[in-house]
């Protein structure tokens, strides 16, 4: 059965088991295929059955990933077919590649350390008026995503325009063979240190290899190293390329840039335009992009001035923002603002399953824009993966999804513009509902989303998914360096609002990223998590006997710290055990907290046999982990004290198995731990600030990116005498005459009050300026004489130009309550722009 082979014709390939909705719809369930990858630290092969049950019915199988007791599992699924391979990732590859040969079009690929996304971006919005074109969603340029770009080729298409992105040597020979670039762009070189390369120059040669077999390549002179490289390689492996390069300083090239101002003088072979260029975007690293994108507009046909500066005139600054913000009526509003084709659908729809808290979806499309295909095709397929993502109303606007409503759920409404949508619909209607509002840039949608917004003042915590999931990840791989056959598992804390950051919306993210645990301090946080649909295992830290009803009805597993706790929670056990008598019910999983030094909450060593004791006459309870905590693990003159918790805690673990008969899964380490005691990580760890960018012990900062940024606005800017004073109590004198803003963030939203008087700064327009005077409640005065600034601008408090630990330090505290003193009343917008 396992060696059956398949056609793989299939218009589905999943790579990511999370992808797969709840409910696959039959179209999906014939169409697709599931490529089962076996990597480092994650199998997709464990996700076989679950696949299964949602209506997969083709897998693709690793032979070294099958042991006997997988291959029995499979046999149970007689109707599935497998293929089994060697690699499912280089089958993968091997489709896409066959898949690209079918296709006689130009093919644009690009590669570079910096700008490929908006240069493929900018080159599908300048040329959408000659070619249909298909290109990889957002940045999918890896070994895995290249093959799935490629995938969407279709007989409609007339272009392509794709990435391509290496780590290491070697990698690009796979996807040179997926993309097949017919013309190459070569973007830059960076002179970041890559860890992948031995040096500079191997890591041009090996981009090169992107073009062996292109026609023509696009690249600037002004790069030496790439000058150079292409000259000593691809001239010797492909004597027929084009070279068609360009400088912007005068360097030998094909094509001579000057600019000035906002205009560029373009000269060069069949180029002699008499009106410099208009550039819609003049930093420096636009100017390159545009370059790129004049260029190869140019190899393509010949262009007059006139008709190239109106395509520039068009193009929009690329954003692959996704947020996710509160909205009106207890809805919550996904607005995508990532191009509005076929493909940024999936993903946005992807988005709204993963992160959506609410059970009600509801999405609000505009006409899908320039895909070329068919209208019915194209909206018969909008249709199934409304049906296939569970969208409980659909709201299409716009002239031609509307007269392709039939494709649509009985209870769809359409509307032929946005301002008949903003005067018909009826907004109290749409209540506790996860809303995607997605729409093409001329159809106005944000005028949608500002109607659907709540609002709240002008403050907001904006915190970026995608720097969540790069820190998850590196503690992921941090704990699973030199692991045995067990895996170390991970508990995410996210007591305290995920540590001001929103912990519906965190642990939502964490959840599909598969962590083991979650922890909360409070009942009512789980309580929370469970009602926004998280259904990981969480622990309460601090559960009272008066939520012990809570706990259970919410599936929330107690921390059990104390002997009066422990009696307290096997009293109301068996109180509930003879209300509910006869029922037969798993056992009750608790958790034992060891005090090891702390001195705060947990049992002594001492006091275990009355424990066990205790649980042994109480078989109902299971003990599911064991912890214990340390108290400065972040510092090394706590070393030789760390050290003996540990040892302490070993004792009291080995006592707990001797005695009960089993060992609970045993856990110590906090962020810092995780970095600096990597040899006490036991079965688990228990990821808090770290996940939230802020590294504990200062020494692995860089290898974290900042996940929260605090912005407010200016409200109003005056110009105030020397010698006057600002706030409250005269206590900001001036010393000179000052150009005063005044802020709307003050004391009650998180801003410290110790910030006043010139302690903290904040970034406005590229400017660090300091507080003046006392911060107010709701309010705070800065001095911007040095700053650009205009009333209604944007201020940041703290984000990646200004490190919260900088901001601690200021007012001799943690960045942890930096980070926990943000008030609820300050708005959270979640965001994500990768992947
Ligand atoms: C909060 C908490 C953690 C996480 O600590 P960080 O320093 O934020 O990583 C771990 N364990 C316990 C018991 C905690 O209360």
């Amino acid at each position: 059965m396992l060696t059956k082979e398949f056609q793989l014709t299939n218009r589905h390939w999943f790579t990511d088991s999370r992808q797969v909705t709840s409910h696959a719809s039959d179209t999906l369930a014939t169409d697709a295929v599931f490529f089962a990858i076996q990597g480092e630290h994650h199998d997709g092969h464990a996700f076989i059955g679950d696949l299964y049950q949602k209506g997969i019915r083709q897998f693709v199988v690793e032979r070294l990933a099958l042991t006997p007791e997988r291959r029995e599992e499979l046999l149970a699924y007689a109707d599935a077919q497998f293929m089994e391979v060697d690699s499912s990732l280089q089958t993968l590859q091997a489709l896409a590649a066959d898949h690209r040969r079918q296709f006689r079009i130009p093919v644009i690929g690009i590669t570079g350390s910096n700008g490929k996304t908006i240069v493929k971006e900018w080159l599908a919005q300048l040329l959408a008026d000659d070619y249909v074109i298909a290109r990889s969603p957002k940045s999918y340029n890896s070994q895995l995503g290249v093959p799935l770009s490629v995938h969407q080729l279709t007989e409609s298409h007339t272009m392509g325009i794709f990435e391509a992105g290496i780590s290491k040597a070697q990698e690009m020979q796979a996807l040179e063979a997926i993309i097949r670039p017919t013309i190459g762009i070569f973007t830059n070189i960076g002179t970041a240190h890559d860890e992948g390369f031995r040096t500079r120059k191997q890591k041009v040669a090996e981009k090169l290899r992107l073009f062996i077999h292109a026609s023509a390549l696009i690249y600037c002179t002004d790069y030496a190293d790439i000058d150079e490289e292409v000259n000593m390689l691809l001239k010797a492996v492909n004597p027929d390329m084009r070279f068609i390069t360009w400088s912007l300083t005068g360097r030998n090239a094909l094509y001579q840039g000057h600019m000035q101002g906002d205009q560029l003088s373009l000269t060069g072979r069949n180029v002699a335009f008499e009106q410099p260029l208009i550039l819609p975007f003049t930093d420096p690293a636009s100017v390159e992009n545009l370059m790129h994108c004049l260029v190869t507009m140019l190899s393509l046909r010949t262009w007059t001035a006139a008709e190239l500066q109106s395509r520039l005139n068009r193009l929009r600054p690329v954003s692959m923002r996704l947020e996710q913000k509160e909205g009106i009526n207890n809805c919550e509003l996904i607005d995508d603002s990532y191009n509005n084709d076929m493909v940024g659908l999936q993903l946005a729809l992807r988005f709204l399953n993963q992160q959506g808290t609410r059970s009600r979806r509801v999405v609000i499309l505009s006409d899908v824009l320039q895909t070329g295909q068919p209208e019915a095709e194209l909206y018969e397929q909008v249709g199934t993966l409304m049906r296939a993502n569970e969208v409980g109303q659909f709201i299409g606007i716009g002239p031609v999804v509307s007269r392709n409503k039939s494709f649509f759920r009985d209870n769809s409404q359409f509307f032929t513009t946005t301002e008949a949508f903003l005067a018909q619909f009826s907004f109290s209607e749409l209540r506790d509902s996860s809303v995607l509002v997605k729409g093409a840039r001329p159809f106005s949608f944000e005028r949608i989303v500002h109607r659907l917004e709540r609002k709240v003042h002008g403050t907001v915590l904006e915190i970026n998914l995608d720097a969540l999931t790069h820190n998850l990840n590196y503690y992921r791989e941090r704990i699973s360096r030199n692991d045995g056959p067990s895996e170390t598992k991970i508990m995410v804390m996210v007591k305290a609002f995920a540590y001001g950051s929103g912990s519906a919306e965190v642990a939502q993210l964490l959840q599909f990223h598969r962590v083991d645990y979650l922890a909360v301090a409070y009942a009512d946080e789980g309580v929370s998590l469970r009602q926004n649909g998280v259904d990981l295992p969480i622990m309460v830290m601090n559960p009272a006997p008066e939520t012990f009803t809570t706990l259970l009805e919410y599936k929330l597993e107690p921390e059990i710290y104390s002997l009066r706790m422990l009696r307290e929670w096997g009293d109301f056990l068996a109180d509930e055990a003879q209300r509910t008598a006869g029922n037969e019910s798993d056992p009750y999983l608790i958790h034992l907290k060891i005090d090891t030094g702390m001195h705060r909450l947990g049992f002594l060593e001492r006091e275990l046999t009355i424990v066990t004791d205790f649980l042994k006459r109480h078989p109902d309870l299971h003990v599911a982990t064991v912890f214990s905590h340390l108290v400065g693990a972040d510092d090394a003159q706590f070393n030789p004290f760390s050290r003996q918790q540990y040892e302490t805690f070993l004792r009291c673990t080995t006592f707990l198995e001797t005695e009960l008969g089993y060992l609970p899964t045993r856990h110590l380490l906090n962020s810092a731990g995780i970095v600096r005691f990597p040899d006490y990580k036991l079965d688990m760890v228990r990821l808090g600030i770290g996940l939230y960018g802020v590294e504990a012990t200062g020494t692995e900062q860089s290898a974290l990116q900042t996940v929260g940024t605090l912005r407010t606005v200016c409200s109003q800017i005056k110009t105030v005498e020397a010698g006057e004073s600002v706030g409250y109590s005269r206590r900001g004198v001036l010393d000179h005459e000052a150009r005063i803003a005044t802020l709307a963030i003050g004391y009650a939203d998180g801003y410290d009050r110790r910030l006043g008087n010139g302690v903290g700064e904040v970034w406005v327009n590229g400017t660090c300026c300091p507080t003046v005077g006392n911060i107010c409640m709701d309010m705070t005065m800065i001095d911007v004489t040095a700053a650009s600034v205009s009333e209604g601008d944007e201020v940041i408090v703290f984000g990646p130009e200004l490190p919260i630990t900088d901001l601690a330090r200021r007012i001799g505290t943690i960045p942890y309550e930096i980070l926990t003193g943000v008030s609820e009343r300050v708005k959270r917008v979640f965001f994500k722009e990768g992947n």
